[in-house]
């Protein structure tokens, strides 16, 4: 049997070494954190259960949500189902997230609704008598302000889009690609309108699988694990391990070295693990550099351009409970993008009386706000906190500052150009893969990822 070797055990490694370990392939998953799951792991430090962000499964693949759902067979009530209650606060008001129809007519108020109509009305009426004489542009091509404008007009674009993209990003919006609003194509205000008007579910289950949008996704039932997300994670680890699996963890690879027999050594600081195959699935940016024989400039430069957006998470240890309207957050002008109330999600996170606010800061690696230390993180979002009052200082028991480095795909304007050149060299590169959300380039979810994982290892067992 072929010796495989795993890079990341975040969900897409992992997913790939359950199916390829179930068929008896001997699997090596090398890790350089201390917990698997990625980002997708839950970190147990004392008696609290740090997530990285809010996470909660659901999937239309009916594959996938049997096989996790599986793994909690007996045992119903360590999953259980629950509703996502997710809000947005835009000019002072808690309004739906993702924007719907519903929140630009009701929630907004009676003269925002007015423009925003009037602005879409505009907008509508330019796209489509300039799409009689001049052929519509590739949408692929679309950077977030054209889209923005064309699909909601120029008020929702300078008043909600153009901000809250800004504030995340940290690019200006005729920088991205539309892509970074996750499934925009299909999130169109027409579409938005009439899916707000029938029956979600009874609709969701006649859609093809997989061709459902942002909005009919954040629909879908979900579920999470009464200790952490990262407990998915680690029950498909001890799940490779019962298959003869093995993880190593705390092992940071640093080079991946393609023999003249087409055999790689996958090499630590202090291991070396040698296999047939090699699946990788951490940023495209870090591993093009850990190839040897290094591959061309050119390639390194393309790769190099494939950039990840970080994300620092302050966790607020409170005995407040229920400190939002809803389970999660956005905000479009204050330091933070996202706060998370993780009561909301289980009662098993912290001791019964406490809860924890996870409160989320996008920023480049490296940037100033990276550097921040975690005093003057705190700091900084307890005085909007306080001020906003959600919940006061005294109130917190405890802090705790993670930084993530690669965390969101940054989807500039020209971001393919790249991510086609890098993929054609990994192509030619027999017997690697590389996959998952950093391996790929690609915003997914997770049921997508672990789709990813299997599909990876069906290729492998028919090759
Ligand atoms: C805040 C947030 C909220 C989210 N919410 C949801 C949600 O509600 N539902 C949902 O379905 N999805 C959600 N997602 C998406 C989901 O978390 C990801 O799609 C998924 O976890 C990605 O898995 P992955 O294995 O592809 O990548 P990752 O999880 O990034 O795994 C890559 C792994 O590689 C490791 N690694 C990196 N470099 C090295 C190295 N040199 N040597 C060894 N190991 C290395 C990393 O430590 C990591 O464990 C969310 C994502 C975020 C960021």
């Amino acid at each position: 049997m072929k010796k495989i070797v795993v890079i990341g055990a975040g969900i897409s490694g992992l997913s790939v070494a359950w199916k390829l370990s179930e068929k008896g392939y001997e699997v090596n998953i090398i890790e350089m954190d201390k917990f698997i799951g990625g980002l997708a792991r839950s970190i147990k430090i004392e008696n609290y259960f740090f997530d990285i962000g809010p996470h909660s499964f659901f999937s239309e693949d009916k594959e996938v949500f049997k096989k996790v759902m599986n793994l909690f067979e007996g045992e119903q009530g360590e999953i259980p189902y629950s509703k996502r209650i997710v809000k947005m606060m835009f000019k002072g008001k808690y309004v739906d997230y993702p924007l719907s129809a519903k929140s630009i007519l009701v929630q907004l108020g009676i003269l925002s609704a007015i423009m925003c109509s009037l602005s879409f009305a505009k907008s509508y009426i330019i796209t489509s008598i300039s799409s009689l004489f001049v052929k519509k542009t590739q949408d692929k091509n679309l950077t977030v302000k054209q889209w923005a404008i064309d699909n909601f007009g120029k008020y929702l674009y300078l008043n909600f889009f153009k901000p809250y993209t800004e504030q995340f990003w940290k690019i200006e919006t005729s920088e991205l690609s539309h892509r970074v609003i996750p499934s925009s194509k299909k999130l169109d205000f027409a579409r938005t309108l009439k899916h707000l008007l029938i029956n979600k579910y009874l609709e969701l289950s006649k859609r093809e699988p997989g061709k459902l949008s942002l909005v009919e996704r954040e629909s879908l039932p979900s579920y999470y694990p009464k200790k952490g997300y990262g407990e998915i994670a680690n029950r498909i680890g001890k799940k490779i391990k019962s298959n003869g699996g093995k993880i190593h963890t705390s092992q940071e690879v640093n080079e991946i070295v393609l023999n003249s027999n087409n055999l790689f050594d996958v090499k630590t600081k202090d291991k070396i693990f040698s296999g047939d195959i090699v699946i990788s699935t951490i940023p495209l940016n870090r591993v093009i550099s850990k190839i040897k024989p290094l591959p061309e400039t050119k390639i390194i430069q393309s790769a190099k351009k494939l950039e990840y957006l970080s994300l620092i998470l302050l966790y607020l240890i409170t005995n407040k409970k229920n400190v939002l309207d809803c389970q999660y957050c956005y905000f479009i002008d204050k330091p933070y993008n996202r706060i998370t109330n993780m009561n909301s999600f289980s009662e098993s996170l912290s001791p019964q009386d406490q809860n924890i606010l996870a409160v989320e800061i996008s920023c480049h690696y490296g940037s100033k706000m990276w550097k921040t230390s975690d005093e003057e993180i705190f700091s900084m979002c307890m005085q909007r906190i306080e001020k906003d009052n959600f919940i006061k200082k005294v109130d917190v028991i405890n802090y705790k500052v993670i930084k993530v480095p690669s965390v969101y795909p940054i989807y500039r304007k020209d971001y393919e150009i790249y991510l086609r050149e890098t993929e054609k060299y990994f192509a030619k590169i027999k017997n690697f893969y590389s996959i998952g959300r950093q391996g790929q380039f690609y915003y997914g979810d997770i049921d997508q990822m672990i789709r990813v994982g299997f599909d990876a290892a069906d290729k492998i067992i028919r090759d």
